[in-house]
């Protein structure tokens, strides 16, 4: 079918958004492909719709070509299995969680594990079952901090996640690389230039992970790779060896403190106020800037708690008195940490912190009183393992911000190069620990219960919108590739002429019979507004239907290159498909 522009729901705008921080945010907006509703949430008009559908085919296919079955979820869930993982608290700000009628919780799925594992759970009993991999292509929802540039991070937003299942280690791992051969297959299709690095595993708990990430200056995940080796990895997931670690110096004597053996918000501010810190503490609103050390009863090594940091909204007192159920606090110091714009490793000292101002500090732990810990700006930033001696050396002495670039590769091969990124895919291998929760087992030959052990793995499909005209782009649009754009041909009638028009109509018509998806630009505009209209909507090939026509030519322009090619009219269909 021709669609016409004449009647297509399109309207372009030539001013771009106030809000749009990056360009392919600006020129999806200003190219009519979707529009603001809410911040993080946009609707899809009919050209933006044909670009994510056409992505979701790519997907699908792929996904399918490997035996994955699809299936659908609700969006809207209900609390239980979430509470049963402990991710109905843990997932934290991130998910949107609401009520029903009745008054039972609810929430909108931010990431479906627990779903995907009862499901399974209810229909797959026996050994013979397995392996099997299920997924969905379906709108998740995440209550994002930072939303921003558009599309690429929404807090709707649509995501294909997939879920295998295995009986045995060797499973899940031929099932990670099913799934990592299928990225790369769909995200070559697509045409996008990436790299697959080294991922943390963050919340989701389990073993190996990796990254899919789409190159882009604007991404804001920043990566490193070696400039000899295949290495690469995500920042925060460098790992470096330590070897030369020699213990520190000099760590400031603790005061110690006691606190009762199941500990409070209220035993712990009593403890506080007890250590004499010159100001008094109340529950949530001044319990800042104070790092304890807590021990687990009859542990040998401590860990370090900061609490209450500046830039937290609020004090969770439920995950507080989670994390502190270790019954022994030390108290440090307080500490009046400032404003951080880049990461910082170092010694966990009150003066360290203080004089790097950090503001975070993320896996901290005491080892043979050496203090190893990570600070950053934000949270779901940090870098692990750091060398005493090399990344920090006595109190306040920072010496490494960052992984640098010029760093050693942790592989011993080459050094490190960084680069930003924007994450499109990423692959886990979970482990057990959602089958632990739901007792996920399958019945063996011996008749004994095999625990599964599965793997996730996300594509974030309405990101792609975003990151391929993040990549694929000039100063007048979009240009997309040919897999994914909403038209094959864009035809432009270029005069008033009864002639041109009717000549136009029978391309089109023509090259519609071949199997050639064509738009049509039939408005009575002028050939410069509908020029500039055809850059900026970016369909990679351009036929321009003018004045040649009496000659019996018209011009075949690659959005591209810029490249005009004329061709004879009786040669145009033959020459497109
Ligand atoms: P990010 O680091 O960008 O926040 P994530 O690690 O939280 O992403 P995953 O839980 O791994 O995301 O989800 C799988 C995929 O879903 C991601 O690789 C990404 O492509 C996509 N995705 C995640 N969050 C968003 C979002 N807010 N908007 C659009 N796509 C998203
Ligand atoms: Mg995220
Ligand atoms: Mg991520
Ligand atoms: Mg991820």
């Amino acid at each position: 079918m021709i669609t016409r522009m004449s009647s297509l729901f399109l309207r372009t705008l030539r001013e771009d958004p106030a809000d749009a921080e990056v360009p392919s945010h600006r020129l999806l907006v200003r190219a009519g492909y979707v529009r603001r509703v809410a911040p993080g949430g946009y609707s899809w008009l009919p050209l933006g719709l044909r670009v994510l559908r056409r992505i979701e085919n790519v997907v699908r296919e792929e996904m399918n070509a490997f035996g994955a079955q699809e299936i659908q979820f609700p969006a809207l869930l209900p609390r239980e299995p979430y509470e049963a993982t402990g991710r109905w608290t843990e997932y934290g700000d991130a998910l949107f969680r609401l009520k029903d009628r009745k008054g039972a919780d609810y929430l909108l799925g931010p990431t479906h594990e627990e779903l995907f594992a009862l499901t399974v759970k209810g229909e797959f009993t026996s050994y013979k079952d397995y392996p099997v991999v299920l997924y969905q292509i379906q709108t998740k929802y995440r209550d994002e901090a930072r939303p921003r540039a558009g599309i690429l991070r929404g807090r709707e937003f649509v995501m294909k996640d997939s879920y295998s299942f295995d009986l045995d280690d060797e499973g899940l791992a031929k099932s990670y690389e099913l799934h990592r051969q299928a990225y790369t297959k769909l995200f070559d299709r697509l045409g996008i230039e990436y790299v697959v690095v080294k991922a943390t595993s963050g919340a989701m708990g389990g073993s190996a992970s990796e990254e899919f990430l789409a190159v882009a200056e604007t991404g804001e995940d920043t990566y490193v790779r070696s400039t000899e080796s295949g290495y690469a990895a995500n920042v925060e997931a460098v790992t470096t060896p330590a070897p030369e670690a020699k213990p520190i110096e000099g760590l400031p004597e603790a005061k110690t403190h006691h606190t009762p053996n199941t500990p409070t918000i209220e035993s712990l501010v009593a403890f506080l106020n007890e250590a004499g810190l010159g100001r008094t503490f109340t529950a949530a609103d001044t319990l800042k800037n104070v790092l304890v050390k807590t021990r687990q009863p009859g542990a040998k090594e401590w860990e370090l708690l900061a609490i209450g940091l500046p830039g937290d909204r609020e004090v969770d007192t439920k995950r507080l008195e989670a994390s502190l159920e270790p019954a022994e606090f030390e108290l440090l110091e307080e500490a009046d940490f400032k404003k951080n714009p880049f990461l910082v490793k170092g010694y966990i000292g009150p003066k360290a912190l203080k004089d790097n101002g950090v503001r975070y500090l993320l896996d901290p732990r005491v080892v043979d009183g050496t203090a190893w810990v990570t600070g950053a700006d934000e949270r779901d930033h940090h870098v692990v393992d750091l060398v005493a001696g090399r990344d920090f050396t006595g109190d306040g002495v920072i010496e490494a911000a960052e992984v640098r670039e010029g760093d050693a590769s942790p592989d011993g091969k080459g050094t490190l190069v960084a680069a930003r990124g924007i994450e499109i895919g990423h692959i886990f291998q979970l482990g057990r620990k959602y089958a632990d929760a739901f007792s996920l087992d399958a019945l063996g030959p011996d008749s004994k219960p095999i625990r599964i052990t599965m793997g996730s793995y996300g594509v974030g499909v309405s990101r792609l919108v975003g990151v391929l005209a993040e990549q694929n782009h000039d100063d007048l649009g979009i240009i997309w590739p040919r897999e994914v754009s909403p038209f094959d041909v864009h035809v432009v009638i270029a005069g008033k002429d009864e002639t041109i028009a009717a000549g136009a109509e029978k391309l089109a018509a023509e090259l519609d019979a071949a199997g050639i998806e064509v738009v049509l630009d039939d408005r009575k505009a002028s050939p410069g507004v509908k020029f500039a209209d055809a850059e900026l909507v970016g369909v990679p090939t351009i036929l321009v239907v003018g004045r040649g026509l009496a000659n019996g030519v018209v011009e075949v322009k690659d959005r591209r290159t810029g490249d005009r090619e004329e061709i004879a009219v009786d040669a145009v269909v033959e020459h497109l498909v």
